[in-house]
């Protein structure tokens, strides 16, 4: 069979297998947005019955000959085809190499582990949820050895979720910002300026969904691939041809939902950019977590908590928010949305604090790893290092070990991508302002387009051609380093909680 003949049977089968993968997002995004209560047995067996058909496809052995064959003429495929096949290779391997027995008892397991860890949280009893741990790291170690990487297990589950990423990397960076971020935290602590509390109520949910449509429309949305509905925890989902957001509302605290409609957003902005022509091969698909994070928190964070965006929509918000904005002066408004206080809980926590609590995560995950502790110490590292990072000891496990449910499902090395996105957006911040230096005064104007068309240019439109660390490269010239979320943090706080 002639090499084009081959890729081309190749990326029909890639196509159908995604197509059919896409039709499962969009069940889970009708679960969580408007299924009925008592629908879910038919859509737990729709979604189980349609799993098997992709990974009927995803696993078919003419696919693996496929492979083979273009390997073998690897040198005759161009540079983008040859990225293709590598993605197309790791995925096959991941769909042939586990075996059904061991899928089946990972499923149940994170079925098991789910139960135990709402029963536990509930109670606060860490110790009778020690034993799902325990088997959820047997079972990462297993899967780990399955596809060759018994020896790292944990670089082998931080590079599913930030591929080329290990473990020595992931700690080189976090120990560069750990320090120096305790410190800021600190400082900011001690500072006589506090975020008012409850500052924001009574704004009607119907105009705070008009508001949010109107700010993420400007941000580049389009809406005429993508909408956005109601959830009880936001997400967004799809792909570029047909993005589903979610958000939710609180009449009593509006910049809740505006911010994690704006971090959705940011997600959606990166798929919508994927080339849509090629959404079922590694062209067309987003690199990993950690990038994915990257463009959520850029649009969420350096851009719409700035001074600059405010400048073009507070006037906007007072005009949809007259009577709940009038006794409040621009400068509380700005610290409300630039809150800064450390808390027990990860998903409250403001982007200063918030990478702590990954670092936090990072240090005991790659201790469980290693055997260097043991499950049922777990506790005890867990408020040692919040005492540490934090300067907070939780009164209980259930605002401590307990709080995440990644873990339940062995989600492991899932959070370092949070803080290697925040680290990657603010370089891509300062990549941005020194090679637009108006772009602030374009916010101001309520003009979002260069920004998006450079993040287009240089990640979006890349798809999968470089791994995490190398699209950085790629895109700022640079090597990842802390050093510019360090910079963006002080830039930011430093003026607004040292005023007199
Ligand atoms: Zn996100």
């Amino acid at each position: 069979m002639a090499t084009d003949a081959a890729y081309a049977e190749l990326t029909g089968r890639l196509k159908r297998t995604q197509l059919l993968g896409s039709v499962a997002d969009l069940l889970g995004w009708d679960e969580q947005v408007n299924l009925p209560a008592d629908s879910a047995d038919q859509r737990g067996a729709q979604q189980s019955a349609l799993a098997e058909v992709v990974h009927a496809g995803a696993s078919d052995p003419r696919v693996g000959e496929l492979l083979v064959q273009l390997e073998k003429t690897a040198d005759t495929l161009d540079a983008d085809q040859r990225v293709v096949i590598a993605w197309a290779r790791r995925d096959y391997d991941r769909a042939t190499k586990l075996p059904a027995e061991f899928v089946r008892e990972k499923a149940e397991q994170g079925s098991r582990g789910y139960h135990a860890w709402v029963k536990a949280r509930a109670s606060a009893d860490f110790a009778s949820y020690a034993p799902v741990l325990e088997k959820n790291l047997e079972l990462a170690k297993r899967e780990a050895a399955y596809l060759g990487r018994g020896d790292a297990a944990y670089d082998y589950m931080i590079d599913r979720h930030d591929p080329g990423m290990t473990a020595a990397t992931v700690e080189r960076l976090f120990s560069e910002l750990k320090g120096e971020l305790v410190a800021l935290t600190r400082q900011i602590g001690a500072s006589p300026i506090k975020p008012p509390q409850g500052l924001l109520k009574g704004f009607p949910v119907g105009e705070q969904k008009a508001f949010l449509k109107e700010v993420t429309e400007r941000l580049g949305f389009n809406y005429r691939r993508g909408r956005i509905d109601v959830s009880v925890h936001p997400f967004c989902s799809g792909t570029g041809a047909d993005i589903r957001m979610t958000t939710r509302f609180d009449a009593d605290n509006p910049l809740d939902s505006l911010f994690s409609s704006i971090h959705e957003t940011g997600h959606g902005l990166y798929e919508q950019g994927l080339p849509l022509d090629q959404h079922h091969t590694a062209l067309g698909q987003a690199v990993g977590m950690g990038v994915h994070e990257s463009q959520s928190r850029l649009w969420e964070n350096q851009v719409s908590r700035s001074r600059a965006f405010w400048k073009y929509f507070e006037p906007k918000l007072r005009a949809s928010f007259p009577a709940q904005l009038s006794s409040i002066s621009s400068e509380e408004l700005y610290l409300a949305i630039n809150a800064v206080e450390p808390t027990l809980i990860r998903t409250d926590a403001d982007e200063v604090t918030y990478n702590l609590h990954i670092i936090l995560r990072f240090e005991i995950e790659k201790k469980l790893f290693t055997g260097a502790l043991a499950v049922r110490d777990l506790p005890q590292a867990w408020n040692a290092a919040s005492k540490e990072l934090l300067g907070l000891v939780p009164e209980t496990d259930r605002d401590g070990v307990l709080q995440d449910i990644h873990w339940s499902d062995g989600a492991f090395g899932y959070f370092p991508s949070y803080c290697i996105g925040n680290m990657m957006a603010a370089q891509l911040w300062y990549r941005a302002l020194s090679l637009r230096p108006l772009l602030e005064e374009d916010f101001a104007r309520g003009d979002f387009s260069w920004l998006l068309d450079w993040l287009r240019k240089t990640i979006h439109t890349q798809g999968k051609r470089f791994p995490t660390l190398a699209l950085v490269e790629h895109a700022t010239g640079e090597s990842l380093s802390p050093k510019y979320l360090l910079r963006y943090l002080r830039e930011r706080y430093l003026p607004l909680y040292s005023k007199s």
